[in-house]
């Protein structure tokens, strides 16, 4: 466990950096709109390994390309991120199924990635929240408390 106070704009921007070029290929953007300031006290490595299947998520999601949003927004006492994309979205029928392990719908897909993501987000006593968009696509939504105190 290697806590620490980590500006979420900054851990978003490291993932970023990794990601942007891999989605330009596919045609995919990824725009980040964040709280410059705003902290969490979380391990970051384990934190931008949830960020980063989430994200690499999206992106697989839109096999003709699109856009990638990821939304934070300070609650008080937490942070809200929102990746956002303009995929297919889940069907109804699945979407409890997704933070199973071993459940993919990829021919390549190892269905560890969520689960490994729900694991992470709860050890830092926070929360994995799945959405269908009302038009298009799926929201992850990440709720992590901005402190903790042991
Ligand atoms: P994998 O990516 O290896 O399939 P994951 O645990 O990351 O495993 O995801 C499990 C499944 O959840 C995927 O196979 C896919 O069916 C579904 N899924 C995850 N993210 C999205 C998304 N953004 N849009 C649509 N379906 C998704
Ligand atoms: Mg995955």
């Amino acid at each position: 466990d290697d806590k620490k106070m980590e500006r979420i704009s900054e851990l978003l921007g490291d993932v970023i950096v990794l990601l942007r070029s891999q989605a330009k290929l596919k045609n995919v953007d990824i725009y980040l709109d964040l709280d410059k300031e705003q902290s969490v006290f979380c391990d970051r490595s384990q934190i931008k390994q949830v960020f980063i299947n989430l994200i690499k998520n999206a992106v697989e999601a839109m096999k003709d390309g699109g856009s990638v949003f990821v939304n934070g927004r300070t609650k008080k006492g937490s942070v809200e991120i929102d990746i956002v994309d303009e995929g297919p979205g889940i069907p109804e029928n699945i979407l409890h199924k997704l933070k199973e392990p071993f459940f993919t719908t990829k021919k390549d897909g190892t269905g560890l990635g969520l689960m490994i993501s729900n694991q992470i987000v709860e050890k830092h006593q926070g929360r994995l929240e799945i959405y269908r968009n009302p038009e298009k696509g799926s929201t992850f939504r990440v709720i992590l408390p901005t402190k903790q105190e042991y």
